[in-house]
């Protein structure tokens, strides 16, 4: 299949969730392995909470996940693009005044007059008698005659719904059947002459000729008046797929007031785009084995629809902070170094002094360490600075002990005795000495770490040790020395 057209239609009342581009990244991924289209829309017509600035976030968080959309409106100096536009709703008012008119024209709608007072009793009067509420249909038949006596009162159009079952085949959920007698006539134009979000939905993805609608599980029901809607108008239906929301931590929808709700939160937290993407697609979809890390690419070759799951995944922290690890491990050295400099540049490190080879091997060395970006501060930051203080448990547990004293300087004397500064040797004068003493390596490693760096974790000692120098490793040898010294002292 090659004229598949997919779309994700965010309202942009917020920033971008992380619900949304689940779904989003979905769309995109289908659009792409069938060499479709992937379209953009907002659905803006809710004026008081839409915003310019809202659209632009979202269309953002779009560009940071790599979701690029081929029509959609326009975004910073790009402009709209798409021969089905205009992609925003709100400009879009007359389109759907057309067809609703239609629908009137054809008798599948009417104007209902009813006043608000007149439907909250209605409203109540099923209350009482404990039926659901459903409008009446009192404007159903109205004639000529009586509307013309309603002269400029306002109304709303509502959708007449006909007798019988309406069926919808759901790629996901199966078949879904409903009788026509649980809805009611809905309303498809406001007051204000504005559409529905019912009628303009379906008025898009109509005209737009959009072949398949993947979306949230919670348009289910809503999915049964589209398909009304679609066959008033005369449309083409898409296929519809609809999927489970991201369930928070605890098993609760992806609340927006939770951090990491925002898609650029992520970003904020350091973590990689390709992670992302590569999460959200886990939530919902499985390669049918028990592969975890995949590329765009990989995932444009492997997704399906068929693969799609019915019940919702929970947000697994730990596994999104193991698969950014495993996202930068995959990075060229390159490609990590020149995403860390903005991090190492806004935490202040002073970077002029540091020729391009020694940065890259700094990177190099926290490549298979760290789990975020943002990790990479406080993995080089004795670089840049003397340790202000040693980890306190690691004190404990490294320098307080009998021999401790002995241990660092005959550390500091190996390390002066050595002809070449280098992660090679360093390690091999290392090793000959555990095997001279007996002890494990650790038992050296542990306290020179935490003499260089302050810490007791951080990228390989001796790789970190090179890239020190000779002369700051000493230094700080000394320094630590003389600490335990006083330590000893204090304690004596
Ligand atoms: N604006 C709707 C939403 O974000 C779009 C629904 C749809 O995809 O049809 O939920």
């Amino acid at each position: 299949m090659n004229n598949v057209r997919v779309r994700i239609a965010p309202s942009p009342s917020g920033f971008l969730h992380i619900g949304t581009a689940k779904m989003a990244v979905f769309n995109w991924l289908y659009a792409r392995q069938q060499g479709g289209a992937f379209i953009l829309r907002l659905e803006d017509t809710d004026v008081e909470r839409s915003s310019d600035e809202f659209a632009q976030a979202m269309c953002e968080g779009f560009h940071w996940l790599g979701i690029d959309w081929d029509e959609g409106p326009a975004f910073g100096d790009v402009p709209e693009k798409g021969d089905y536009g205009p992609y925003r709703q709100s400009e879009r008012i007359a389109i759907y005044q057309g067809e609703v008119q239609r629908l009137l024209d054809e008798g599948k709608a009417y104007k209902c007059f009813c006043t608000k007072e007149e439907l909250d009793a209605e409203r109540e009067r099923a209350r009482a008698e404990k039926r659901p509420p459903r409008y009446s249909g009192a404007c159903r038949n109205l004639t000529r005659e009586e509307i013309e006596a309603k002269g400029d009162a306002p109304y709303v159009v509502r959708f007449k719904v006909e007798e019988g079952h309406t069926e919808i085949d759901d790629l996901v959920q199966g078949k879904v059947r409903s009788d026509n007698k649980e809805f009611d006539d809905f309303v498809i134009q406001k007051p204000n002459g504005y559409p529905t979000f019912h009628l303009a939905v379906v008025v898009d993805d109509g005209l737009m000729k959009i072949t398949h609608v993947l979306r949230g599980d919670d348009h289910l029901t809503n999915a049964t008046r589209h398909v009304m809607l679609f066959k008033a108008l005369d449309y083409p239906l898409p296929y519809f797929a609809h999927l489970p929301m991201v369930l928070d931590e605890n098993g609760k929808k992806y609340s927006k007031r939770l951090h990491g709700a925002n898609v650029l939160d992520w970003r904020a937290d350091g973590y990689l785009p390709e992670t992302i993407f590569n999460y959200v697609v886990l939530l919902g979809w499985t390669p049918g084995d028990d592969r975890e890390l995949f590329t765009r690419e990989e995932l444009i070759e492997c997704f399906s629809i068929e693969r799609l799951g019915q019940s919702a995944a929970r947000f697994d922290m730990k596994k999104l902070q193991w698969l950014n690890g495993q996202h930068i491990r995959r990075l060229s050295v390159e490609d990590l170094q020149q995403r860390v400099m903005p991090i190492l540049q806004a935490a202040g490190f002073d970077l002029s002094g540091c020729s391009p080879e020694w940065l890259r091997q700094m990177t190099a060395i926290c490549q298979e360490k760290i789990r975020t970006l943002n990790e990479i501060v406080p993995y080089t930051d004795f670089f840049f600075s003397e340790p202000a203080e040693y980890e306190e448990k690691a004190v404990r547990k490294h320098w307080e002990k009998d021999g401790a004293l002995a241990r660092l300087k005959q550390l500091r004397d190996l390390m002066a005795s050595l002809d070449e500064w280098s992660t090679e040797r360093l390690k091999s004068a290392y090793e000959a000495l555990v095997e001279e003493t007996g002890e494990n390596l650790g038992a050296c490693v542990h306290p020179t770490r935490l003499a260089l760096t302050g810490k007791s974790v951080g990228p390989g000692l001796f790789e970190l040790a090179e890239l020190l120098g000779r002369e700051t490793c000493l230094a700080r040898m000394d320094r630590a020395i003389a600490y335990v010294n006083q330590m000893g002292g204090q304690r004596a």
